[in-house]
């Protein structure tokens, strides 16, 4: 073995090889085999990608003694998080008061939005957006720009400098929306298929066709989207459903031919295994099997679905249902970048519906169940032999109130609950993204 290329890391390690909860006759069951848990690991990292992980007696008696070592004691490592749902021309828009959806989209998103027509603008944000991503752990995401192709551009200039795994598209907006933000059916085909040809799947890019919702498209802007994913079958689709109420009405009313709000969207075969619907909250039976059907998935939400007041997703009714589902931010609707922070309210969300999510199912939705969710779990979410080497290295000590719960704790799965429930960016130590470090917190506080 080429030791030059080879570092081992060895800290407890978490790695999921399916989902511990999965549904048998209905009901989700604890299948103990679905992880890998090393008290004392080791994960060795070959020319960016994972070689093997493994206790760290075994793992270091099989490679030379002159290995690379880096030790992170109490610390816990996971896969590199994904994020399913989150705008990034939306930074700024984080934290503005006091609207529901469709006020708060009108007031403070669109205003902001506008600015990305300037790509030197659009550079700044994209670069500030990812090093926030990846200060709380996120190596991944399925990313909105804006109308503008150049946000675009810019964001993906900003992820290949980083090798990030990203996807992004510019959204397709013709109607209901202010004239600086619309474009029309052709530019938006003709912009999003010029972005498709020069970064879908250069190096870790990857593209998502973006219609923004049914209300700010038209029947022409909708048939281009449906154009561009036959031309092209292995990008993404992503875009919004049934988050609030007063938007449902408003689709309603645009497309009184449609059967419901997901019917809207199936009318132009926008379902597949590669749609991500952000939200979902208040969808009916019928398009809880349409989903089912497609293979399509619904992006949970928790901390923007609570912000703006929009209700409170059922994840086990999509259980029920056999949706597949991911967990998401949605920054700026959403409050927080972390990931560790948006599963703490997944889990408030689910108490509220009376239910309950538990810490592995947790950290398996951010890591391994959004990876599938995205398809991409041959590549990332996972320590698998072979995949990309993007991973987080977690702080079992990071805050005062963290450590003191921590030396109270008895089991793994307690551990990983104070770790979800009082973590956020501090408890990030480090982050890895195809095996190279990109994140190193400054000081402990
Ligand atoms: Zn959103």
């Amino acid at each position: 073995m080429n030791t030059q290329s080879t570092t081992v890391y060895r800290a407890s390690i978490l790695n999921f090889q399916s989902d511990p909860y999965p549904i048998v006759d209905g009901e989700a069951v604890l299948d103990n085999s679905a992880y890998q848990f090393y008290q004392d690991g080791a994960l060795v990292i070959e020319d960016g990608k994972v070689q093997h992980v493994g206790e760290a007696h075994d793992v270091l008696a099989t490679l030379p003694s002159d290995v690379e070592i880096v030790e992170y004691k109490d610390h816990l490592i996971i896969p590199g998080m994904i994020d399913t749902h989150i705008h990034y021309p939306q930074v700024e828009v984080i934290a503005s008061y006091g609207e529901q959806l469709m006020d708060w989209l009108n007031n403070y998103t669109f205003p902001a939005e506008g600015q990305f027509e300037d790509k030197a603008y659009a550079s700044n944000i994209a670069n500030f957006f990812l090093d926030e991503l990846l200060k709380c752990g996120t190596t991944t995401a399925l990313v909105f720009g804006t109308v503008h192709k150049q946000s675009v551009e810019a964001f993906f200039e900003a992820s290949e400098q980083r090798n990030t795994r990203m996807i992004c598209g510019k959204v397709m907006m013709d109607r209901n929306a202010p004239d600086f933000l619309c474009d029309t059916p052709d530019a938006s085909y003709d912009d999003s298929k010029s972005l498709i040809d020069t970064w879908h799947n250069k190096g870790r890019q990857l593209y998502a066709v973006t219609p923004r919702f049914a209300i700010t498209s038209t029947h022409e802007q909708l048939q281009k989207a449906e154009q561009l994913l036959q031309e092209y079958p292995d990008v993404y689709m992503q875009t919004h459903i049934s988050e609030n109420k007063d938007e449902m009405a408003f689709v309603a009313e645009l497309f009184p031919q449609a059967k419901d709000y997901l019917d809207v969207y199936d009318q132009y075969n926008l379902l597949g295994k590669r749609s991500v619907f952000a939200h979902g909250i208040h969808l009916n039976k019928r398009e809880h099997q349409r989903l089912h059907e497609t293979g399509s998935s619904v992006s949970f939400c928790p901390t923007s679905n609570l912000f703006l007041g929009s209700g409170l997703l059922d994840i086990q009714e999509l259980e029920q249902h056999q949706v597949a589902y991911s967990i998401a931010t949605d920054v700026g609707g959403g409050t927080s970048f972390s990931m560790l922070q948006t599963l703490s309210e997944a889990y408030k969300v689910t108490q509220m519906k009376g239910n309950k999510l538990s810490p592995l199912k947790s950290l398996y939705l951010a890591t391994l169940g959004n990876a599938k969710t995205l398809q991409l779990d041959d590549k990332i979410g996972s320590f698998k032999t072979g995949n990309e080497a993007d991973f987080v290295v977690l702080d079992f000590n990071s805050t005062a109130i963290m450590s003191l719960k921590q030396s109270k704790c008895k089991t793994l799965a307690e551990k990983l609950f104070a770790m979800i429930i009082l973590g956020d960016d501090r408890a990030v130590e480090a982050t890895y993204v195809a095996g190279t470090c990109v994140h190193k917190r400054d000081g402990k506080q």
